[in-house]
């Protein structure tokens, strides 16, 4: 052994030396439908408005730790009760982290419990912080198994309970009856995170019902929005729980550049609302145009995404990339998504572009 290797041995966690890092392919030049990313630019008139604002932005000195004004912001513009507040993260990435880190404890491994197929974040997250996470598979039409879910509660006792809604990558809305049934039995053992990443195109929230329950903490982050590169999510519950987010969240955690970014995007809130209407109108086109096609299925979607079983994933997506298209194969992220690719909706002639490419990738196979 050389001695990086007996150092890392001796010093690294053995879960994190199996590990494989994040990968993220390279997409220079392609046209990017694996990300769920808002294809559309800010307008130009915007940009030189935000070009004013960030250039009088205070980089010298540190970020004041309350962020006040733009909680205020997101308070008054996104739908939070009256009474509650936020806890900003750098992504909702980071409100996941931050969760976990008040739950996962040095004597006992906390339990994290999510749907799979889930967002890959929960289970990672969780294995970086120690903790143990149970994945309830969904049904095979990729509905919640609430049944299922409800025993692997009493079972397991979850610290923390993580529901994408709507969900990634599938990309459906689970049943807000079989949520609050979740949440109900989780009661004072555990918290329900309701994730909302993908709210603004699903047009329905559990915001507005945090009142009723404490054990609930919902989640958002702007990056599905429009605003992926600037990393701001936020997370609001009960005040008291939400204090204790606030504990072990960074207090630098979010740079100046971000909160003047953020402010601004704030106060043009419609622009990008308008954006999503877009978005959702095409979504309901690509699907019926993706549904025609044979040996092609197309899952319910209330997101900005589609998921589609494909007569051979690894060979449509293969095409697409030579095609300069770049989709997700999210086939081997579970047994249940064999076949499966899941892509974003992006502009007309982006989806004019994937459609064409991809039925010829039909064709040909
Ligand atoms: C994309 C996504 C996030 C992460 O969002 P960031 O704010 O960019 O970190 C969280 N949850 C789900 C379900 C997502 O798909």
């Amino acid at each position: 052994m050389t001695f990086l290797d007996q150092l890392i041995a001796n010093t690294i966690r053995p879960e994190i030396r199996a590990d494989a890092p994040y990968h993220v392919p390279e997409t220079s030049g392609f046209i990017k439908l694996d990300a769920m990313e808002n294809p559309y630019p800010l307008p130009l008139h915007m940009r030189a408005e935000l070009g004013r604002r960030l250039a009088d932005a205070v980089l010298n000195r540190y970020p004041v730790p309350s962020y006040a004004s733009l909680k205020h912001k997101i308070c008054a513009r996104m739908g939070v009760p009256k009474g509650y507040d936020v806890v900003l993260g750098n992504g909702s990435d980071e409100c996941i982290t931050m969760i976990m880190q008040t739950v996962a404890t040095r004597d006992r491994r906390a339990v994290i419990m999510a749907p799979v197929p889930a967002f890959v974040m929960y289970a990672r997250t969780a294995m970086v912080l120690g903790a143990d996470f149970v994945g309830i598979p969904l049904k095979a039409d990729l509905t919640l198994d609430k049944e299922a879910m409800l025993a692997a509660i009493a079972e397991h006792k979850p610290a923390v309970v993580f529901l994408a809604y709507p969900n990634n990558p599938t990309g459906n809305l689970f049943a807000e009856a079989d949520v609050v049934d979740i949440i109900g039995a989780l009661g004072d053992t555990g918290i329900a995170v309701v994730d909302e990443a993908y709210g603004p195109f699903a047009r329905t929230s559990f915001m507005h019902r945090l009142p009723e329950f404490e054990n609930l903490v919902v989640m958002r982050t702007v990056s599905k929005l429009g605003l992926a590169g600037i990393r701001l999510g936020y997370m609001s519950a009960a005040p008291q729980l939400l204090e204790q987010f606030e504990k072990v969240r960074p207090p630098y955690n979010v740079n100046v550049l971000t909160q003047v970014a953020a402010e601004f995007a704030l106060d043009h809130i419609d622009v990008f609302n308008d954006q999503a209407s877009l978005i959702i109108a095409e979504r309901t086109r690509l699907a019926a145009a993706l549904a025609a096609l044979p040996g092609v299925t197309v899952f319910p979607s209330a997101a900005n995404f589609l998921l589609l079983r494909v007569p051979d994933a690894i060979d449509a997506c293969a095409k697409l990339e030579a095609d300069k298209i770049m989709v997700k194969n999210v086939s081997r992220m579970h047994q249940m998504l064999a076949n499966c690719i899941r892509v974003t909706v992006g502009t007309p002639e982006e989806n004019a572009a994937f459609l064409d490419a991809f039925k010829a990738s039909l064709i040909s196979h």
